[in-house]
């Protein structure tokens, strides 16, 4: 018998709790943090996919809870979707130190967890969040008239075939970005109304 998606993210859940072969394992130990897995719907159209938990993100295990998840709330309120509605994932799962950005070998021990969290969910549309996961996807989904640089694709919506049927992607700033950087925000909040259209 097929498991249900939530039985599916379960296992995938239970998997990277039990990641011991990390990198970052020990640190999420010494520190007792949590792993964050994702959150929201597990029937979304539309999944974001930022780059590791922060701080608040592995004392709680929830994604986008801290400075970059409030404006990450209020961009998805400008445009009248709610967060439940959504899936909300990273592509690494566990805080690196002092938030410096992630490494490639950690990008390749959690990104197949990554692949299978989309494998299960089936999104119509993929919104990546900075420029990791915004690499890592178009990668996988092998669009090639894509630029290798955020500055170039944001807002943008590319077409992909995946596994499951045609899947939309969307590359998107980090709201991290906006928190140093006000003038971005504005940016953000245009290129979020592109979203809007998939949300029905
Ligand atoms: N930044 C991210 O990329 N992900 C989070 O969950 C929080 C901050």
């Amino acid at each position: 018998m097929i498991s249900s998606k939530t039985e599916q993210l379960e296992i995938i859940k239970d998997e990277v709790f039990a990641l011991t072969g990390s990198p970052l394992y020990g640190y999420r130990q010494e520190n007792k943090y949590y792993p964050v897995i994702g959150e929201g719907s597990h029937d979304a159209k539309i999944v974001f996919i930022g780059e590791a938990p922060g701080k608040n993100e592995a004392l709680t295990a929830w994604p986008f809870c801290g400075a970059a998840g409030k404006i990450l709330d209020q961009l998805l309120a400008s445009i009248g979707i709610a967060r439940a509605d959504v899936y909300i994932t990273n592509i690494v799962k566990d805080r690196p130190p002092e938030n410096r950005d992630p490494l490639p070998e950690e990008i390749q021990i959690y990104a197949p967890f990554l692949d299978r969290q989309i494998a299960v969910i089936q999104p119509k549309v993929i919104a990546t969040l900075g420029r990791y996961s915004m690499s890592y996807i178009l990668d996988k989904f092998d669009v090639k008239e894509a630029s290798p640089s955020i500055s170039q694709n944001h807002g943008m919506v590319f077409k992909a075939q995946g596994p499951y049927g045609e899947i939309h992607i969307v590359p998107l700033y980090h709201p991290a970005a906006a928190i140093y950087n006000r003038s971005l925000l504005g940016t953000l909040q245009k290129d979020f109304a592109v979203l809007k259209q998939f949300a029905q």
